[in-house]
């Protein structure tokens, strides 16, 4: 018998904990066909409202439901990665709690994994029910990510994410601190099919994303899988030392021809904090490399966990 785990990261979700389950046993008969088992792991990332008593009503019903709840808030990404380290299965599976991710989707991907994929993942092809500028700068940084990042990340992925052991041990493998797991999944490899389907809109309670939470987690996602700010940084020095030596040449050439007539006061001025605008900007994308080196260096764990079922 082999066995598959599901994981759900959940926060403030007490009402789709349930409903999510009865949702998944809606599945369990395929799977018991094909000699798969199923192990839910909720992982409660310090919800503040009933999430870790309905997970436990749950585990006392069906030993198959297990809890990791953490001390508090320590994001979704910490969250994928403690039940990736719980998970016994031979195959893991991630999914929201909110049933965005539908479990009707399971018996196709796991006919690719049979087929000899190593992960199946999806995508939405809309965002239908989103607010437009929040799609607007989504789809702005899924084309720049493509740009200056090595790392495929594709535009409208989801972590719904069906993976084999091998791959789950490879994602348990990079520790970093600053986690963005849609580049993780990237750059670890293997042979992924996509599937598609249609965006659909949460089960109940409210997205945990506000418009900034995101902005920052993009800010996060580029810096974690591409240096290309940092190359920026010194194209722009270079710009400005070029510049400068025409603009030597023109003053000496004037000064030659016409003599010194003192003037000149505003556009020193102006190309003085124009430099020390552009200088301040590039130590500024340097610090914020430093700063997650330093986190990094730190070697903080990725979460802590104050009870596990
Ligand atoms: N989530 C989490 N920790 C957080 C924020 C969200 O574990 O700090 C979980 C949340 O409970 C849900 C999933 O991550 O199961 C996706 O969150 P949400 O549905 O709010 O995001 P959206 O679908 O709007 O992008
Ligand atoms: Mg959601």
């Amino acid at each position: 018998m082999k066995l598959l785990s599901v994981i759900v990261p959940c926060y403030n979700e007490e009402e789709n904990v349930p409903y999510f389950y009865e949702e998944l046993m809606k599945q369990e008969s395929f799977f018991r066909e094909k000699g798969v088992g199923l192990e839910i792991i909720y992982v409660d990332d310090g919800s503040k409202d009933r999430t870790v008593p309905e997970v436990r009503r749950l585990h006392d019903r069906d030993e198959r439901v297990h809890l990791v709840s953490f001390s508090r808030n320590f994001g979704k990404e910490a969250g994928i990665y403690a039940g990736l380290s719980k998970a016994k299965g031979d195959f893991a599976v991630l999914m929201d709690a909110d049933l965005q991710d539908p479990p009707s989707l399971l018996p196709e991907m796991y006919s690719y994994i049979e087929q000899g994929y190593d992960s199946v993942a999806t995508r939405r092809v809309s965002r239908k029910g989103e607010p437009p500028i929040r799609s607007f700068f989504a789809k702005r940084f899924y084309r720049l990510m493509r740009r200056i990042s090595k790392t495929e990340i594709v535009d409208g992925a989801r972590d719904y994410r069906l993976m084999t052991r091998q791959v789950v041990d490879a994602i348990l493998s990079m520790q970093e601190y600053n986690r963005f797991t849609k580049g993780i999944f990237g750059w670890v490899g293997f042979q992924t099919k996509w599937l598609e389907y249609e965006n659909i809109e949460r089960a109940k309670g409210e997205t945990k994303w506000s418009f900034w939470k995101l902005f920052a987690y993009s800010l996060e996602g580029i810096m974690a899988f591409s240096t290309a700010p940092l190359a920026i940084a010194s194209v722009l020095g270079v710009l400005f030392c070029f510049l400068a030596v025409i603009l030597i040449i023109v003053i000496v050439v004037r000064t030659l021809i016409f003599g010194d007539p003192t003037s000149g006061w505003p556009s020193m001025v102006c190309i003085m904090s124009m430099l020390g605008g552009v200088q301040l900007l590039c130590i500024g994308i340097v610090g914020q490399y430093l700063s997650k080196t330093y986190m990094e260096v730190k070697r903080r764990p990725l979460y802590l966990v104050k009870e596990e079922l």
